[in-house]
């Protein structure tokens, strides 16, 4: 086992809301009957507990941008660890798994963000790509493997002896994290969520230094090891599945403390005779990414529409104010309706980031999301389309080319885009 003060990463963990319900999810979405939300004192305890540590500071979930209060944490943790928001994710963006892998994978960075991209990323889009250059991005419709969690040792005739050997070189706390929770902080993320699940008796202290503790000092948190299988050889599910692997005492504390899952006979029940017939198929995961290597390391793609624009409105002037509400999503202020309908065409196919003003030729693009404007527009006497620049920062104000080559993209794929292109070369 790691102490904390060595891990790559410490997490905050700031909610279990999610809209998935995962197979094996680490914060068991879908056994709470009701979620928690961090406060944002605990939250700026948290953060100011990391003062002079140099690891990255994860914000997680849950999904962290069902909270309620997110944009408040995310400048909090930003301002305290990294300072000036960055400028990432501005121009528009053709394919986003690439963009995470090239853009958002800073592995040094000293903050990251977990998200299954839903809605809500796309609500914060401009906060968490003002802030997180590396993030932890998973939509979680792919074959990403997830390792059963809810399967206790002495269920599955496991001995005292082998099990504090696989405990001590857990490959999750070795490789993951130590979190911190509105109940505290603990030495490993899964040890933590089941303090939440089973209503345990909280974490550390959390103040300075807590992350300091060394093994020998994670005493009392160790029990959660007893319900829990990532140490061991057990089965491994692909995500989308939502079921649970679990074992007889897991079930009954789920039942007892009426898990919705459990009611909706979202598992799979193992005992004792199972496991041993099957022993020999299962292997653990030994490293931080075998979850999303068995699922070929794809975290999401076109298919996955949350983060694209909803609609454009072509507006001019005279008629703007009547469509620029809290219903709009992306509004065209034009003076060449071919132009616009052109940029339509063209962007509704990106990924672009509400907090930017785009400009093409004459037209003007944004958002009534822009942090920048978005309570202008909710008293429209401080709203005036003719000075829309000036309510923007010059960088996130973006010039668009359109490319022919990007046009062939959208329509063919980026692989018969360098098939021309090397045609061309070799012909010419
Ligand atoms: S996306 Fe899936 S794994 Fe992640 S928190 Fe939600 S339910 Fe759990
Ligand atoms: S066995 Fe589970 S609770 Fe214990 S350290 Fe490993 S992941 Fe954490």
């Amino acid at each position: 086992m790691k102490s904390p003060k060595d891990m790559k990463i410490i997490q905050i963990d700031i909610t279990n809301a999610c809209v998935n319900r995962c197979s094996n999810c680490t914060r068991f979405c879908g056994h709470h009957t009701k979620p928690f939300f961090m406060d944002f004192e605990t939250f700026k305890k948290a953060v100011d507990s990391f003062e002079g540590w140099e690891g990255c500071v994860g914000i997680i979930g849950g999904e962290p941008t069902l909270h309620p209060e997110i944009e408040k944490f995310i400048d909090y943790l930003r301002e305290k660890r990294i300072g000036a928001p960055l400028k990432l994710s501005r121009e528009p963006i053709f394919d986003m798994q690439e963009h995470i892998y090239k853009k958002l994978n800073n592995t040094c960075s000293k903050i990251g963000f977990w998200s299954s991209l839903n809605k809500g990323y796309y609500r914060h889009f401009e906060t968490i790509n003002d802030s997180f250059d590396w993030q932890l991005l998973n939509d979680h419709n792919n074959k990403c493997l997830h390792q059963a969690i809810l399967m206790a040792r002495k269920d599955l005739g496991i001995s005292d002896e082998e099990f504090k050997k696989r405990r001590d070189n857990c490959f999750a706390q070795n490789t993951w994290s130590a979190t911190i929770t509105p109940k505290g902080a603990f030495f490993c993320e899964i040890a933590a969520a089941l303090d939440m699940l089973f209503n345990g008796p909280g974490g550390w202290a959390i103040e300075k230094g807590w992350y300091n503790r060394t093994p020998d000092e994670f005493t009392e948190q160790l029990q959660w090891c007893e319900l829990c299988s990532l140490c061991l050889d057990v089965p491994q599910r692909i995500s989308c599945e939502d079921i649970d692997d679990i074992t007889p005492t897991l079930l009954k504390k789920l039942q007892k403390i009426n898990s919705p899952k459990i009611k909706a006979g979202k598992y799979c029940l193992h005992d004792i005779n199972d496991y041993k017939k099957h022993k020999q198929v299962y292997k653990s995961f030994e490293h931080c990414d075998d979850y999303m290597q068995a699922g070929s390391n794809i975290r999401t793609t076109t298919d996955n529409r949350n983060y694209y624009p909803r609609d454009f409105v072509i507006v001019n002037l005279e008629n703007a104010s009547s469509f620029i509400n809290k219903k709009t999503d992306w509004v065209i202020l034009s003076k060449n309706n071919k132009d616009a309908k052109k940029i339509k065409n063209y962007l509704k196919k990106m990924v672009i980031n509400p907090g930017c003003l785009y400009r093409y030729k004459g037209e003007y693009i944004f958002n009534p999301l822009a942090r920048s404007i978005r309570d202008k527009i909710k008293s429209p006497q401080n709203f005036d389309l003719k000075k829309l620049t000036t309510y923007y920062v010059s960088d996130k104000i973006i010039d668009i080319k359109i490319k022919k080559t990007d046009y062939l993209s959208q329509i063919f794929g980026k692989k018969f885009v360098k098939i021309i292109k090397i045609f061309k070369y070799i012909w010419f």
